[in-house]
């Protein structure tokens, strides 16, 4: 069996080297084939020298490299697109994702699982990002149509089916935790204790974060926009009845015209109600507005198979048409 190991790098040369010493040498005892496949995701380090370097050294070793940062999930997408293997793991170059479970994940896939999921501990995180994790993976499931899992993220083996089912889905605004979970098949989960990051930075602000987690709930589905409609209609409902109420009292005592502090609350309350409906709406409108533009994921500016030499779009680009006879 050919497995492959994708493995997206944004600025991690400071990480690369140790990654792949410490795969290797979880490799040479494995008894099964393994093909490495580095994404360069347009880094501005040194990355793409190293994994030149690399792919020199070593067989086993593959890259591709993005014309710029386009995150990773494009990332993500170009190395599952790129891989020849019967199961395609994919695994974040930190060591974050211990090289040693890979193991167990081929284990978990020969007994017929179609995915199988490492799901870290929280141990080693920051409380505040353990308890909005926490938090968001409740109102997350809540409102999606597929269940996440709070830990596991994108460490993951696929069998080749899973693998080419995630390729099949074209969408732009990709999530990949809801793609995985949507495109089903039999999948198998274990724990493993989480490890902090040895060396470079994480490549999450908390603004980056909260982006993920709105993407995560809108492009999954359009229950906040039923959420939407539910809450206009219990404000209707609350509006009429207080109409009713207002009513019974000039019936009971006459008119009555205090009322200013109530006028102005449902005023500003309700536009901001409207405002937030707005939002919805227009997330899902600017969703759409991506999605018709149909642009390609991400270009590619060089891989392993141009020679280094000569790199650049020339040799990746199709053969220019030829040119047409004059008559
Ligand atoms: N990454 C990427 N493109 C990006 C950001 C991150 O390919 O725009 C890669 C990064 O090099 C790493 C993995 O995605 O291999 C996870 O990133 P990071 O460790 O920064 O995220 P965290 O583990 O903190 O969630
Ligand atoms: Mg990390």
């Amino acid at each position: 069996m050919l497995i492959s190991i994708v493995v997206p790098c944004y600025n991690e040369q400071a990480v690369l080297e140790h990654f792949h010493r410490r795969l290797d040498h979880h490799l040479a005892t494995a008894p099964d084939t393994y093909e490495v496949l580095f994404v360069d995701d347009g880094s501005t380090d040194s990355t793409l020298e190293v994994l030149r370097r690399l792919a020199e050294q070593d067989a086993r070793v593959r890259y591709l490299s993005l014309s710029r940062n386009f995150g990773k999930e494009a990332a993500m997408l170009a190395g599952l697109r790129g891989a020849a293997g019967d199961a395609v793991v994919l695994m974040d170059a930190d060591l974050q994702h211990p090289p040693e479970l890979l193991t167990r994940m081929v284990d978990l896939h020969r007994q017929g699982y179609d995915q199988v999921l490492a799901r870290r501990t929280r141990a080693g995180d920051g409380a505040l990002r353990t308890i909005t994790a926490r938090l968001y993976y409740r109102l997350v499931n809540r409102f999606m149509d597929v269940e996440i899992v709070d830990g596991v993220g994108d460490f993951r083996l696929l069998s080749r089916r899973a693998a080419d089912a995630v390729v099949s889905l074209t969408e732009s605004n990709r999530f990949s935790k809801g793609l995985f979970a949507w495109i089903g098949y039999p999948s198998a989960t274990f724990t493993y204790d989480n490890a902090v990051r040895e060396h470079g930075t994480s490549k999450w602000g908390l603004s980056g974060l909260v982006d993920y987690g709105v993407n995560g709930v809108i492009s999954f589905n359009t229950r906040p926009l039923r959420a939407a409609l539910h809450l206009g209609l219990t404000l209707v409902l609350g509006a009429v009845l207080y109409a009713l109420w207002i009513g019974v009292c000039v019936l009971v005592r006459g008119v009555d015209t205090p009322g200013y502090a109530t006028l102005l609350t449902a005023v500003t309350a309700l536009s901001g109600v409207h405002m937030v409906m707005i939002a919805v709406v227009g997330e899902y409108v600017g969703r759409i507005f991506h999605e018709v533009k149909r642009r390609p994921h991400y270009f590619l500016k060089e891989t392993h198979a141009s020679t280094a030499a000569h790199p650049g779009p020339a040799v990746l680009s199709p053969p220019a048409p030829a040119p047409k006879a004059v008559r």
